[in-house]
């Protein structure tokens, strides 16, 4: 393996890049940075009335009976059914009323046979008692008798233990995503926690030393910073928070310390640019400072492609391509999938399908490349202005069509592979 010494002019950077790094697939750059890293298994316990929308991490059981008791579903009475045996209107079935029972009481004496207990919607039914019978099919009469015009039987308007939720039903599945339901029925449970995949804790940064915040005076030769307000954006869009750490210069040691002292709060730190072979190509001297493991460096795909990943203890760093196109597209690429397998949420990943090309594209391929795109209604038009700097003519993309290494060209009405935003 050759590398490649880099000391610059002014002797404060020094860079060494290893010049024979395989290329990997896109593909293989996913399975990359979910295999390596455990992006996939970080778990966090939450209220239970903050975790909607989360995804479960477990599967929960019911803890106990729901309901907890056999209880009424009615106003009422109840006695034992036999007690109504050949009852009717002309001879009423006639219980002696011994008492009440409202929700949240309990009544723990054997109710014996030919005597009746007021009941109220919720409360439990007491010892010995089978039915219930509705209050508006009844009447009480002076002496506090209830009579009862008809037969009942065993069970009629009755409600056992576990009639809902039977204890150890399940009742949320693993990597399943919680609805308001959700919470209610583990609220039920007497449940105040529970355990969710955590969202990954991003940090967005970018590189370089003509970088200027918006707002600020562009003096000469300076650029503003544009792809942390995309990236933030996106991430906002796809329902991430992300801490927006700035801009780092070119120089690998300060650089170097805002990654290590955002690391224990960071999962995932994602910078833009200094990943290629230029002289202020940091990143690489970066992953040393911090004495980090780098994953991949270079993605086989157009725009982009020097994509460099590493790990440290605390963080999985992503370093994208500075050009605002390129950056914007390998997020969408390799980032979103990662963070769609990270939440465990698969609205979170794009589509892939096929769509009718309306446009040409005569450039040839010779590398995989991936070029923006609108689709709609089963085409896909291309607005032109590929360059992996320019991010105007991104601005209605909702695609990019995925154009495979060797294509000589495309042209309109060819079925193209797509991915869909
Ligand atoms: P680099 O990958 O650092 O060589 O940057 C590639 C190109 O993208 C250069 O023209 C940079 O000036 C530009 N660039 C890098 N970072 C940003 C940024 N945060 N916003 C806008 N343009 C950038
Ligand atoms: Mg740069």
């Amino acid at each position: 393996m050759s590398e490649l010494k880099m000391v610059s002019t002014r002797g404060e950077l020094e860079i060494q890049i290893d010049m024979e790094v395989e290329e990997v697939t896109l593909e293989q750059a996913i399975d990359l940075l979910l295999s390596q890293t455990d992006i996939t298994n970080m778990r966090e316990s939450v209220p239970i009335g903050e975790a909607v929308g989360r995804i479960s991490a477990d599967v929960i059981t019911a803890p106990m009976d729901q309901p907890p008791f056999d209880r009424s579903p009615l106003d009422g009475y109840t006695f034992h059914a036999i007690d109504t045996y050949e009852a009717s209107r002309e001879r009423p079935a006639v219980l002696e009323v011994i008492g009440e029972i409202c929700a949240g009481d309990h009544y723990d004496d054997y109710i014996p046979r030919g005597k009746a207990v007021r009941i109220m919607t919720g409360a439990p039914i007491p010892i010995g008692c089978d039915c219930v019978v509705r209050q508006e099919d009844v009447a009480v009469d002076k002496c506090g008798h209830v009579l009862i015009p008809m037969e009942m039987h065993r069970h009629q308007n009755y409600c056992f233990a576990g009639e809902d939720i039977a204890a150890d039903a399940v009742l949320v599945e693993a990597d399943e995503r919680l609805t308001a339901a959700h919470i209610g029925v583990l609220a039920s449970m007497g449940l105040r926690r529970v355990d969710v995949w955590r969202r990954p804790r991003i940090a967005l940064a970018g590189t370089g030393d003509e970088l200027v915040e918006p707002g600020q005076e562009l003096t000469a030769g300076k650029i503003y910073n544009s792809n942390i307000y995309t990236l933030a954006a996106r991430l906002q869009e796809l329902g991430f928070a992300a801490q927006v750490i700035g801009i780092l210069p070119d120089d690998v040691p300060t650089a170097a310390q805002v990654i290590s002292e955002h690391a224990a709060d960071t999962d995932i730190f994602i910078t833009t640019g200094g990943v290629s072979v230029g002289k202020k190509d940091i990143m690489h001297g970066v992953i040393r400072a911090l004495q980090a493991e780098r994953i991949f460096w270079r993605m086989a795909i157009k725009p982009g492609a020097p994509v460099l990943t590493y790990k440290t203890d605390d963080l999985l760093g992503i370093a994208l391509s500075g050009n605002p196109f390129a950056a914007l597209a390998t997020f969408e690429l390799l980032v979103r999938p990662v963070l769609a397998q990270a939440s465990r949420n698969p609205a979170v990943m794009y589509h892939r399908q096929q769509a009718i090309l309306d446009d040409d594209f005569l450039k040839v391929s010779a590398g995989r490349r991936f070029i923006r795109g609108r689709y709609h209604g089963g085409h896909v038009h291309l607005p032109g202005h590929d360059e992996s700097g320019v991010l105007f003519s991104a601005r209605h993309c909702n695609a990019l069509v995925d154009i495979p290494a060797g294509t000589i060209e495309l042209q309109r009405g060819m079925v193209v592979d797509i991915v869909r935003l």
